[in-house]
């Protein structure tokens, strides 16, 4: 690796496993933030290479995104070096099982003064790594080095009941026919004082002070209303909820949906819940029961986030879902990376097989799109059709997308008669 400091701190990320170093690297780039390249990512499968390269002293290091349970050095000996390094950016460390040498490398690298961003379980969420690239490169265009507040969980909770939580609707659409059929909703929170502030600063204080049932309430009444608006216009659109683990932990939960539903005059069928690979994966088994009473009720269940939260077969064969949502990692600039592309072929096949729809999330331009389209997935969903936007700029953007969609077709005919 040729060693250069003139550019913005690189990224580290050590992982004896090339599998999941590949995803934490492709996690990491579509973590970065929005119009930034950076950062650059340099990954090593030992920790002593790492620590070789700090030494040299050539290479500005603003992150260390580290896994814990390595051969020859192991995570607390690693901690116990980058503080004597005097290493000051900072460390997100991770772990595929032990939660205790995660707890005991945190301890230690706090002891020493080290900056750590998080001790976390894999697989790793998104929203984690992007807070701490957010938080470790100062640098990113635009980005402030503390963006976004600090919330408490009292002001999240008194922020659910006087109903600050807003939703906005992200198309879903088909991609043989360029046909809206339905949105993903997505929470933000009106501020008071920070004005639109984005789920990924809120979910985690959600989640830690028990406050997500509240959350997918409020979401979910907002979805279902929004959307009988909607078919009162004439217009049938499926709604896909995003849901946390916690949700299907609580056992009412079909019922209060059921109920929620009635309530607004909207036939369950219409609801599709998405639930993160990552999550599920967690705990398989005992969600199992909860899912399938959603399904009987009606309910489509989608898999978030495909192809970052290791699951294998037989668990994809054996959970009840409908849909499956490939991470934009393996869909943004698929077309440039034959790995990337490789993963989301094989996804696309497998969810085939299972007899689940696909769609690709983060399609952010004309050869992303025509790139998932040859792939053969069925739907498509990103800026490049459009961003999240409020419910009632809807009617107005269907009308822009009326002439784009026909543009489409007739580029996707060209493509598919231009001989190989
Ligand atoms: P997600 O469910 O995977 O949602 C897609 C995220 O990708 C959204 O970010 C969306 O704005 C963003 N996105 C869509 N198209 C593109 C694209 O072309 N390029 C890029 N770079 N990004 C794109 P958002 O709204 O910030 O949401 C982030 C995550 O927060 C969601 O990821 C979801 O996991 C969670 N979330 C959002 N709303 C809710 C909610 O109501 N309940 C729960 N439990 N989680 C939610
Ligand atoms: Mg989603
Ligand atoms: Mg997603």
């Amino acid at each position: 690796m040729s060693a250069n400091d003139s550019g913005p701190a690189a990224v580290v990320v050590i992982d004896d496993d090339p599998f999941a170093l590949k995803v934490l690297s492709v996690q990491l780039q579509g973590a970065r933030p929005e119009g930034c390249d950076c950062p650059q990512l340099i990954s090593f499968d030992r920790a002593q290479a790492a620590i070789a390269l700090l030494e040299k002293g050539q290479r500005r290091v603003g992150l260390i995104v580290c896994d814990l349970q390595m051969p020859g050095m192991d995570g607390v000996e690693f901690v116990r070096n980058l503080a004597r390094l005097e290493y000051r950016g900072g460390i997100l460390l991770v772990s595929g099982e032990d939660s205790r040498i995660l707890r005991a490398a945190e301890r230690m690298a706090k002891a020493h003064k080290l900056r750590v961003l998080g001790a976390l379980r894999k697989p790793v969420m998104q929203a984690h790594l992007r807070r701490a690239l957010q938080r470790t490169l100062p640098e990113a265009e635009g980005e402030p080095e503390e963006p976004g507040p600090e919330v408490a969980p009292e002001d999240l909770r008194r922020a659910i009941r006087e109903h600050e939580l807003v939703t906005h609707y992200q198309p879903k659409v088909r991609m043989a026919t360029g046909e809206v059929v339905g949105v993903e909703v997505l929470v933000r929170w009106q501020h008071r004082e920070f004005g639109l502030v984005m789920p990924e600063w809120f979910i985690p204080v959600a989640e830690e002070f028990g406050l997500m049932d509240e959350l997918a309430d409020c979401v979910i009444r907002n979805a279902l209303r929004q959307s009988r608006c909607w078919m009162d216009l004439g217009r049938q659109l499926d709604v896909a909820v995003n849901i946390s683990m916690s949700n299907l932990g609580s056992l009412d939960f079909p019922d209060r949906l059921a109920r929620l539903a009635g309530d607004i005059g909207l036939p369950l069928s219409s609801l599709i819940l998405e639930v993160t690979e990552a999550q599920i994966m967690t705990d398989p088994r005992s969600q199992l029961d909860i899912l399938a009473r959603l399904k009987l009720k009606g309910v489509r269940l989608s898999i978030d986030d495909f192809g970052i939260g290791y699951s294998n077969l037989a668990q994809l064969r054996d959970l009840p879902f409908d849909e499956l949502k490939i991470d934009r990692g393996f869909v943004h600039s698929a077309g440039a990376d034959p790995s990337r592309h490789a993963i989301l072929k094989a996804s696309i096949g497998l969810a085939r097989k299972f007899g689940m729809k696909t769609v690709g999330e983060g399609v952010e331009n004309r050869v992303d799109w025509h790139v998932l389209r040859q792939a053969g997935c069925d739907l498509a969903q990103g800026y490049y059709i459009a961003k999240p936007m409020p419910g009632d700029e809807f009617a107005s953007w269907l009308e822009h997308w009326a002439g784009h969609r026909q543009d489409l077709a007739a580029e996707a005919g060209k493509l598919h008669r231009r001989p190989h």
